[in-house]
């Protein structure tokens, strides 16, 4: 790679080549995963660039494209299956600074792709009473770029599902990987070539995203005697036409009372727990159908008194339980699954049954499909690899379909199959294949047998792990 005739090219636009801090760039949260962890753990880049808009990252890319030297996408890399880290090393391309907020509307928002989820919300509802629809429980770290581009729901996924279900994303305006790139505006069916495409195929540099009516949310925890209780009265909850909700997580007995140390002083050993985030003026009917459902509600953020120092619930679920777990006792891992719609709860008491002792359940109501239903983020006491596949493979034989956290590759960690649909605008946009290689097997190695059981390894990783 001729990295000083690139430098030549990319005179003026900010670029980092300090060995550590290109090395810090070039990670993600893979190490939730102990088998990313050993593949990945040497992955770096050779140069961070810092384009400030999107004639810069034009640049950029076309220089890039010139020398043939790959380009991996960064929000902030708060991405948990490696996603932005740089396989065949050359240019980590932050579009952090491309975070102006430029319209806000009735319904709607446009933004550049750098923008942290949090600051959006914030600008959104000081300037209209509206907010994101949904944002991921990093949304103090996360850009909105990084979540359409590598996320996939979180809080508000309990009323708008997911993502990548239609009307949840308005526009996208990406840039191509090639000799004179190209600037595409994206709608409707055309957002699903790009959206948790891992960077692979084009550059989000404009994001136009729907906004929902922005309300106060009360944080609450209820408290159960077993998981059962805890899940069948989120199941219920979730199901109440006339109360608002932004967030319904369970957790099962130990974790919250081992790992959610902030909020410990509110919990009882041995309890597990419904995580809610409930709107103010649904507040009393809450607590109505919560002593209804036998409910304790152990912690209400609204009378709770002093909360400095705690964090809001919903760093308390989706992947923010897991890090929580991990911070306490390193030998955690997790899962993705999901409970299909109509038998959510017995599917997932059945595995909370099948692994006691080596898994801690956690779900994370969602509506999917027009149906309520649930993800589950399990917690996994991780011993071996052969035992974590063993585990994946049991769910999935009994009807519990498994996204693999443990893979770096869009095929393995979502469908299992190529997606003729990104494929294609992969050849058309990136002609080189030099966007955030090794993340899409059918570029890479199109004969490629999803049913073989073999874990796919990428040839172009810098070095051998
Ligand atoms: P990065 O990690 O930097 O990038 C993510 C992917 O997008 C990478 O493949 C990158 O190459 C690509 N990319 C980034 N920007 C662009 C762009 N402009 N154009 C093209 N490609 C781009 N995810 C959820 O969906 N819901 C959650 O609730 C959730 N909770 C989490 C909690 C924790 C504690 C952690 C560690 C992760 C969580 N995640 C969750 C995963 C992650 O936070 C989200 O995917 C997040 O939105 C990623 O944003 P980012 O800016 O960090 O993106």
């Amino acid at each position: 790679m001729d990295m000083s005739a690139l430098r030549a090219d990319l005179e003026g636009i900010r670029i980092e080549d300090n060995d550590k801090i290109v090395l810090q760039k070039s990670r993600d949260f893979y190490w939730y995963s102990p088998l990313l962890k050993r593949q990945l753990d040497h992955v770096t880049g050779d140069l961070v660039v810092s384009p400030r808009n999107e004639l810069e990252l034009i640049r950029v890319l076309k220089a890039c494209f010139r020398h043939d030297i790959p380009v991996t996408p960064r929000g902030t890399g708060t991405g948990n299956y490696g996603q932005a880290m740089p396989l065949s090393g050359g240019v980590v391309l932050s579009l952090a600074e491309l975070n102006d907020i430029r319209e806000i509307t009735p319904g709607r928002v446009v933004c550049g792709p750098g923008v942290i989820c949090s600051d959006l919300d914030k600008a959104a509802r000081e300037q209209s009473g509206q907010e994101l629809r949904m944002h991921p429980s990093t949304a103090h770290t996360a850009t909105v770029g990084g979540f359409i581009a590598g996320g996939s729901g979180g809080v508000g996924s309990i009323s708008w599902g997911g993502l990548r279900d239609f009307g949840n994303i308005i526009r996208l305006r990406v840039v191509t990987m090639e000799a004179e790139p190209r600037v595409l505006d994206l709608t409707g069916e055309d957002l699903h070539k790009v959206t948790h495409a891992y960077g692979t195929n084009g550059i989000i540099t404009e994001i136009e995203m729907p906004l929902a009516p922005a309300y106060d949310w009360v944080d609450a925890i209820v408290g159960f005697d077993t998981f059962g209780q805890a899940a069948a009265y989120a199941n219920q909850l979730a199901r109440q036409d006339g109360i608002l909700t932004k967030l319904i997580s369970v957790v099962s007995a130990p974790c919250p009372f081992d790992y959610f140390k902030r909020h410990q002083k509110f919990l009882k050993e041995g309890q597990s727990v419904v995580m809610v985030m409930v709107a103010a003026h649904s507040y009393d009917a809450f607590c109505a159908f919560s002593a209804r459902a036998g409910g304790e509600i152990v912690f209400d953020a609204s009378t709770a008194g002093d909360l400095k120092g705690l964090p809001p619930v919903f760093e308390l679920a989706w992947n923010h339980t897991t890090l929580r777990a991990l911070r306490v006792d390193p030998a955690w891992t997790y899962l993705q699954v999901l409970y299909p719609f109509p038998n959510q709860l017995e599917l997932a008491e059945k595995m909370d049954r099948m692994f006691e002792g080596e898994l801690i359940s956690h779900l994370e109501f969602v509506r999917f499909d027009g149906d309520i239903t649930c993800f589950g983020l399990p917690l996994i006491r991780f011993t071996t690899e052969e035992r974590l596949e063993e585990i994946m493979d049991l769910h999935n034989a009994n009807g519990c379909p498994i996204f693999n956290p443990h893979r770096y590759t869009l095929e393995e960690g979502g469908m299992k199959q190529t997606d003729e649909i990104q494929l294609a605008f992969k050849r058309e946009a990136d002609p080189k294949g030099l966007l955030n290689p090794g993340k899409m097997i059918a570029w890479d190695d199109p004969d490629y047998d999803f049913n073989s059981g073999e874990v796919w390894l990428f040839k172009g990783l810098k070095q051998a792990s």
